[in-house]
């Protein structure tokens, strides 16, 4: 069974945070930024006199022995970093901090005790989560995985931008400088290196609206990918496709769906519910015909106590066909309604229409 992780890595300013909140906006659910964890680290250790020049791995242990570091969530439900009971917020993100973090990083004993704490997250049940080593080393079997870049240029452009994150005086020049420092410490250290998962969907964000990216993210979440090569019994004399058979269209995208997300339907079956579909939306927007490849994705748009919905949208290269708003009621081996199952509500992110 997969992680049920987003998992959103790259290097410095490559526009990580950004992007992983808007989807965690996107799909309700937690946005974890480990990058928050190691400035956290930095910001307690830096109160004990360390810095970039005086790291001591054993006396690092001790400091961490006295750390406690918790997200809280607030009343939006977004989570904020509290260490040893005291909010940091803004403090995390000086200059100061932002150096020490990457040093700190490559320490062992400081990715020992954030591994641990990075994966109890997984319990909130699918999140968010952006870092260099999402992909590869705290959740290598995550669900999704996508690794952000953008041209240096860009990136030291939107860092300058960022008040608060760069000395004061600090030109394009000088903070490419200090990304690129990061990024090869971060990719060049034995542990956990920043590095690209095998597996990780790339994107270069270089020239894209911040709303381009999240579209293309959650494009790919969206979770099923099918295509179908129309065939001759699936059309009319005209050789168009049967209005009609887009409902069959709609089954078979919703049944691989489900199937790749790890819960086939005879699995729902067996554990004794059913989903008959209870209403169909259909909206046309232009025609396919005999020998089109047609591509369907498939997502869920909503979930109710005992309903739920499944968007289906067919194409035909990058033209969209139809939509299909497809409501399945939940019923129990009885037939009567009951609830949708923790299972299968947690099988498929929710994206909202
Ligand atoms: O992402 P952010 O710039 O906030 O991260 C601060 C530093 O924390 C990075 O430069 C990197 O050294 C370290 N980091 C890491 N692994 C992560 C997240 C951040 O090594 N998963």
């Amino acid at each position: 069974m997969k992680d049920r992780v987003i998992a959103i890595d790259g290097p410095a300013a490559s526009g990580k945070s950004t992007i992983a909140n808007a989807i965690a906006e996107r799909l309700h659910i937690p946005y974890i930024n480990t990058g928050g964890m190691y400035r956290a680290v930095a910001w307690h250790v830096a109160k004990h006199g360390v810095n970039a020049d005086n790291i001591n791995e054993d006396a690092l242990r001790e400091m961490l022995a006295s750390l406690t570091l918790d997200y809280v969530a607030d009343n939006s439900g977004k989570y904020e970093i509290r260490v040893n009971g005291e909010f940091p917020g803004e403090q995390l993100r000086t200059p100061e901090i932002t150096a020490l973090s990457s040093p700190l990083s490559a320490i062992p004993a400081v990715r020992t005790y954030l591994l641990e704490r990075q994966r109890e997250f997984a319990k909130l049940g699918l999140i968010v989560m952006e870092g260099r080593d999402i992909g590869t080393v705290i959740f290598p079997n995550a669900r999704y995985k996508f690794f952000l870049t953008a041209s240096p240029e860009e990136r030291a452009r939107r860092r300058l931008c960022q008040n608060g994150e760069v000395v004061d005086g600090a030109t394009l020049e000088s903070v490419a400088k200090e990304i690129a420092q990061r990024d090869l410490q971060d990719s060049s250290r034995p542990v956990a290196p920043l590095k690209q998962a095998a597996d990780a969907i790339p994107i270069d964000s270089t020239g894209l609206e911040i709303s381009q990216v999240v579209d293309r993210i959650l494009d790919r979440i969206r979770s099923h990918y099918s295509t179908y090569r129309v065939s001759y019994g699936d059309t009319d004399q005209m050789g168009v496709v049967y209005y009609a058979n887009y409902l069959e269209f709609f089954e078979r995208s919703r049944t691989e769906m489900l199937r790749d997300a790890e819960l086939p339907y005879r699995k729902l079956e067996e554990l004794g519910y059913y989903l008959p579909v209870s209403e169909v939306n259909c909206k046309y927007f232009s025609s396919a015909r005999y020998d089109d490849l047609l591509t369907f994705k498939s997502w869920v748009s909503e979930i109710g106590n005992v309903r739920m919905v499944i968007a289906t949208e067919i194409y035909c290269g990058e033209k969209r066909l139809v939509r299909g708003l497809v409501t399945l009621a939940c019923v129990n081996t009885k037939g009567r309604p009951c609830r949708i199952p923790e299972v299968l509500a947690n099988a498929c992110p929710i994206i909202s229409l």
